[in-house]
């Protein structure tokens, strides 16, 4: 017996197979035809699909024959993928030296005949091959052969199109990976961007909503109580002398106050963005449903808890109070209360002043 030599390009040989990823997969009934008509019409006991890997030959599929693979040393088409371009035929093989010995031969099956047309992949490479088995001497009629390699095509045809398969279902696959990378990543810029808009809306000092989001709700505010015919206020808050606390107690300090004030007014509204930092050290405060007398009564309230917040220094506040005119927009609403604010500082300070 002379064991089959391997092919000079084995290496790319390999790979080509490899990248069919079809060895060890199951029997599939279309080899299983493509065997049982090859037996037929070569009219033989055994015929195989089989491919040779690193140190065996696979059975794609088998008919007649017993396993599913035997060691590559003693199979018939590691010699037959040689010439990938010829069907290897042997008539006998105990008057072949290359397989008197093997113990195919000299054992069971009895191998006598054998013939294999190598299946090439698409780059010419020799996978193995389909092959028709005898246990007598024989040949094959001419027809019989091109039966033979016409099958051998078929059959490589139908691994090609396994293999196309298997890659497209791996593209999907990864393409269903990046589609959630994907839905992963716009996940996280909508967090950022709730975040970013959070912070656009929000007085980093004191956590209260700053000039802009204020300005959005006394809009929707004003346009509610314009369509229902409900009162509105507005406050303006300012603290008094506030340059005098930064001057005597440094900026860090003037910084508390102005939390401690934040934290005030925030304690006298449940709803959020009621109560906003107008700028520098000014707030505003938006009373829905109160008439200018209501507003002025809170407003009071508020100066007077703020007078006593213990905040360790002398910390007042002017309040200008304005109502909401049929018709006024909010520039103007704010405009008045400003100018009642300017009234309250020009009175002495610590002092609410409404204007009607
Ligand atoms: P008035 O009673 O007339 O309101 O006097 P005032 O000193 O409060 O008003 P003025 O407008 O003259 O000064 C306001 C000061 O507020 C000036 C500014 O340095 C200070 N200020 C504005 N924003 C901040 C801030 O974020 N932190 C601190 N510590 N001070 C601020
Ligand atoms: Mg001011
Ligand atoms: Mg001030």
């Amino acid at each position: 017996m002379i064991r089959p030599p391997l092919p000079a390009d084995e290496h790319q040989r390999q790979a080509t197979l490899d990248a069919y990823r079809i060895l060890d997969t199951p029997r599939e009934a279309a080899y299983d035809d493509l065997v049982m008509i090859a037996a037929a019409i070569c009219d033989v006991p055994m015929a195989v699909i089989t491919l040779i890997d690193h140190d065996r030959q696979w059975f794609k599929s088998a008919h007649g024959v017993e396993g599913s693979e035997t060691p590559r040393d003693i199979a018939f088409c590691a010699h037959a993928i040689l010439d990938p371009s010829e069907t290897m035929i042997v008539t006998d093989a105990r008057t072949d030296p290359r397989f008197s010995g093997n113990p195919m031969v000299t054992g069971g099956p009895h191998v006598r005949f054998y013939a294999g047309a190598p299946m090439r992949a698409t780059d010419g490479q020799p996978m193995g091959t389909f092959c028709v088995i005898d246990d007598r001497p024989r040949e094959l009629e001419p027809a019989q052969r091109s039966a033979l390699e016409a099958l051998s095509r078929q059959a490589s045809r139908l691994m090609e199109l396994h293999r196309v398969s298997q890659e497209l279902r791996l593209q999907l696959d990864e393409r269903a990976w990046y589609e959630e990378q994907l839905l992963h990543y716009q996940q996280e810029l909508e967090h950022e961007n709730a975040d970013l808009a959070e912070q656009s809306s929000t007085d980093p000092l004191t956590g209260l909503a700053n000039r802009r989001a204020f300005s959005r709700t006394l809009d929707q505010a004003i346009s509610q109580a314009q369509a229902l015919g409900t009162p509105l206020s507005v406050a303006i808050v300012d603290i008094d002398h506030f340059k005098s606390i930064n001057d005597l107690h440094g900026h860090a300090e003037g910084d508390r106050v102005l939390q401690s004030l934040g934290a005030m007014l925030l304690s006298t509204e449940a709803a959020r963005g009621r109560v906003a930092r107008f700028g520098g050290e000014e707030f505003v405060r938006l009373l829905p449903d109160r008439a200018l007398a209501d507003a002025a009564r809170e407003s009071e309230y508020l100066r007077e808890a703020v007078a006593a917040m213990p905040t360790g220094l002398p910390v007042t506040i002017s309040i200008g109070v304005a109502a909401l005119h049929a018709g006024e927009d909010a520039s103007s609403l704010l405009a008045r209360a400003d100018q009642a604010l300017y009234q309250a500082k020009r009175e002495g300070r610590d002092r609410v002043c409404a204007l009607p």
